[in-house]
């Protein structure tokens, strides 16, 4: 796509450079699809380049996991391989076991795969970003830089508040989003539906099992924003649809080609109950199943990828 508006390209991430017209260029593979005037109601003037903020793509400590919203989903996919040769107790954490179903469900070409980035899916907010599933799923923090200089952090999970809408302030700047130990530590379930082998998810919910037996739901991709219950002791059937019913009005289902509203709510409560299912340890509980009709998606990016080795 031609941004023939564009008058500059800046190197810059800093925030109190950004003006009117303006528009943050992360892997550039939602601007470069839509064009410069697909973004509001004036045309874009410049872009501020974050290809040199230099920023670490990703931080591992025993506090969690920091990752730049510049971090490439090819990045985020070496992580779980990376931390298994490490020191440490990261290298155990089951939430790592989320990274990959999740960059899976990003069914993107080879370069779309290498360039885009955590913090361009967050702020694309689109109802199927699997980052956005992943860093919500995982009790994510963002950190936002704003044009006056101030900073302020918001869960994930609030941070995107529609279908393609975010809590952004114009000139704000997505920094980072920070993955705690304690989710990172807890025992996961991960369910994802799509209408086709190798469609964008339709479905995409996220369970996640504290050390106390506490149960954390996170719906997305179903829903036109992030979505999260939590328990305390695991629900029955009849208190996780009754949860559903209190969290999930019919209007926040969303509906476009990937799935009628009246679908993705029918399949939240199956991959809710799944997920119970599968996190229930009570002596005695079946373990749940996987949903394996449609996952996984296998993607064409897969046969080129460098990371895979193969
Ligand atoms: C073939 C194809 C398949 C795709 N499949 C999917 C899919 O399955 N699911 C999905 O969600 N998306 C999909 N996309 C859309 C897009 O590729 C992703 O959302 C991607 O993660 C965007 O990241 P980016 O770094 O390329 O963003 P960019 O294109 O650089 O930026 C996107 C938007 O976010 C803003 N932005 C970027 N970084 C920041 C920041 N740090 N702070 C503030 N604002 C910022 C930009 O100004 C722009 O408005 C697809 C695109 C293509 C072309």
């Amino acid at each position: 796509m031609d941004m023939n508006t564009i008058e500059a390209v800046v190197r810059t991430a800093d925030p109190a450079e950004w003006r009117a017209g303006d528009a943050w260029l992360a892997g550039g593979t939602v601007l470069f699809s839509y064009g410069s005037t697909a973004f509001g109601p004036e045309p874009l003037r410049r872009l501020l380049d974050l290809g040199s903020a230099g920023w670490p793509a990703i931080t591992v400590t025993d506090a969690g996991i920091e990752l730049a919203a510049t971090c490439t989903v090819a990045e985020l996919y070496a992580l779980p391989d990376t931390l298994a040769g490490s020191p440490g107790a990261a290298r155990d954490w089951p939430g790592l076991d989320l990274i990959r179903p999740c960059c899976d469900s990003f069914v993107a070409s080879f370069k779309v795969w290498n360039m885009s980035t955590v913090g361009g899916n967050l702020c694309t907010s689109l109802p199927a970003g699997p980052m956005i599933s992943l860093c919500a799923g995982l009790d994510g923090t963002a950190t936002v830089l704003s044009p006056d200089g101030s900073g302020r952090e918001l869960p994930v999970a609030d941070f995107i508040t529609g279908d393609g809408q975010n809590a952004l302030a114009p000139g704000e700047l997505l920094r980072s989003v920070s993955l705690p130990a304690s989710a990172l530590a807890s025992r996961v379930a991960f369910r994802r539906l799509s209408l086709s082998n190798l469609g964008r998810s339709g479905v995409l919910l996220i369970g996640t099992l504290d050390g106390g037996g506490r149960l954390t739901l996170t719906v997305t991709a179903a829903t036109k924003r992030p979505v999260q219950l939590r328990f305390g002791p695991l629900p029955d059937a009849a208190e996780l649809a009754a949860a559903l019913d209190g969290a999930i009005p019919d209007s926040l289902y969303h509906d476009d080609i990937h799935g009628l509203p009246a679908w993705r709510r029918d399949m939240t409560y199956r991959l809710a109950t799944e997920i119970r299912d599968e996190l229930d340890t009570r002596a005695g509980a079946v373990p749940g199943r996987v949903s394996g009709d449609f996952w996984p998606p296998q993607s064409p990016r897969r046969e080129s990828t460098p990371q895979e080795g193969a």
